[in-house]
């Protein structure tokens, strides 16, 4: 019998807003299941509007789910691209479809809740569209062989993503849909994860948290959630690119920062400049929960939370303040992938790997789940991992209230079995 870890006593929220969350999702057990239309029927190497727009089926989709007792659907309705996948006034859909809409008519039918995902400071068709509103380098520098220099906007070549050109397609022709596509072509599969698309590459861009993206953002946020009947709301990619150690140093941000704390304290490596980019992002925070309650005051709102060490990761490199950000939404979501690091079936040093990474997840929680003042629900992969992998981390990452899974497609057979099994006699869920 597997060995169970006792999660509830590591936490310190207070059970009320459990209760309250519970009350409003309206479910004893949370099994999520998440979907990213635009990456394609497989994995999530691809960007394809064209699966999409035209072969995306929404009520196979929620068949399914139902099928195997999963009870909420996580959409991201704006992924890492910036597509809004819904029916918008202010931002940009190339798949002409309201895909959230689809979704919501057909949950409603089938019990199956939906909660909503935004993706946030990560959008490379704001980045295209809007340059003025990437952030900016503060110093020059180079990573995976491209060089960067102090001053330039941080618009990169997107390392996971990859792009074909729907038959018949020209090149030129399929830029005027995509402003972020390169004509750079990737044809082989690289031998670390994070490198396995093939296809043009697009540009990737985290735009500046203190320009006028984040009231882009908020008033996405406002459409979503007064037009549509969702659950939740939960803020992906709040945070500065955790690639980088210099952004943004734009000139609105060092404004900002030097009205602030005067001239004295350093930018990009104080202990000054990281409470500054915390309390950006924190700020953000504030004014999407706003946005969401004022416009429906039973919408969970929520964060998408990276594990890692609280200094060199959270707090220099992506402005994450658990403790800030969790007493301003309703949950925190951490992302636990450690079998997205690698799986045993591509060798034994891919599963070695993983293993290490599970454990390190587990005891990163451990340790701060003390900065978490409100309830956590954690997501974890099936994508890319075997279904004992996936069953692990199912087990070791239900801190409670169930687990949320990453993603639909990629997802195999044999998994989706498993997955049912779990639901039924671990969580108890049955229809
Ligand atoms: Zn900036």
């Amino acid at each position: 019998m597997k060995k169970k870890i006792n999660w509830p006593k590591y936490f310190e929220f207070d059970t009320t807003q459990y209760e309250q969350i519970k009350r409003n999702f309206g479910v004893e057990k949370f099994l999520g299941m998440g979907l990213m239309p635009v990456r394609g029927p497989k994995g999530f190497r691809k960007l394809d509007y064209e699966f999409a727009r035209t072969k995306l089926n929404v009520d196979e989709v929620i068949n399914k789910l139902e099928q195997h007792s999963i009870n909420f659907l996580g959409l991201v309705v704006k992924d890492t691209d910036g597509a809004c996948l819904w029916n918008t006034e202010v931002g940009w859909n190339p798949t002409q479809r309201d895909i959230l809409g689809e979704f919501c008519d057909a949950g409603n039918d089938h019990n199956i809740n939906l909660i909503v995902i935004l993706t946030s400071m990560n959008d490379a068709y704001q980045g295209a569209i809007h340059p003025e509103r990437v952030s900016v380098h503060g110093r020059s520098g180079k990573k995976d062989g491209l060089e960067f220099e102090k001053g330039q906007i941080s618009t990169h070549p997107e390392s996971e993503m990859r792009v074909d050109l729907p038959e018949g397609a020209l090149f030129d022709e399929y830029h005027e849909l995509i402003p972020f596509l390169t004509e750079k072509f990737d044809d082989k599969i690289g031998k670390a994860r994070g490198t396995r698309g093939r296809g043009y590459i697009p540009t990737t861009s985290f735009m500046c948290p203190n320009s006028e993206h984040v009231d882009y953002l908020v008033q996405l946020a406002r459409e979503l959630v007064k037009h549509y009947s969702v659950r939740g709301l939960i803020a992906d990619y709040i945070r500065y690119d955790g690639g980088y150690t210099d952004l943004c140093a734009c000139e609105r941000c060092v404004e900002k920062f030097r009205g602030k704390y005067g001239p004295k304290p350093k930018l990009l490596k104080s202990k000054e400049w990281y409470e500054f980019k915390a309390d950006t992002i924190t700020e953000y925070g504030k004014k999407l929960h706003k946005t969401i309650k004022v416009n429906d005051s039973h919408c969970i709102s929520g964060w998408f939370c990276l594990p890692g060490p609280k200094k060199m990761i959270s707090q220099k490199r992506l402005g994450q303040d658990w403790e800030k950000l969790s007493s301003i939404f309703d949950m925190s979501l951490p992302m636990e992938y450690p079998y997205l690091m690698g799986t045993r079936d591509d060798g034994l040093f891919w599963g070695k790997l993983a293993d290490f990474f599970y454990w390190y997840y587990i005891r990163n929680m451990k340790k701060r789940a003390h900065e978490f003042k409100n309830p956590v629900l954690a997501i974890t992969n099936s994508v890319e991992c075997n279904n004992k992998e996936m069953l692990k981390q199912m087990r070791g990452f239900n801190f409670g209230y169930g687990i949320a899974l990453f993603k639909y497609y990629g997802t195999s057979e044999e998994q989706w079995k498993a997955i049912k099994i779990y639901a039924e006699t671990e969580l108890n869920l049955n229809y």
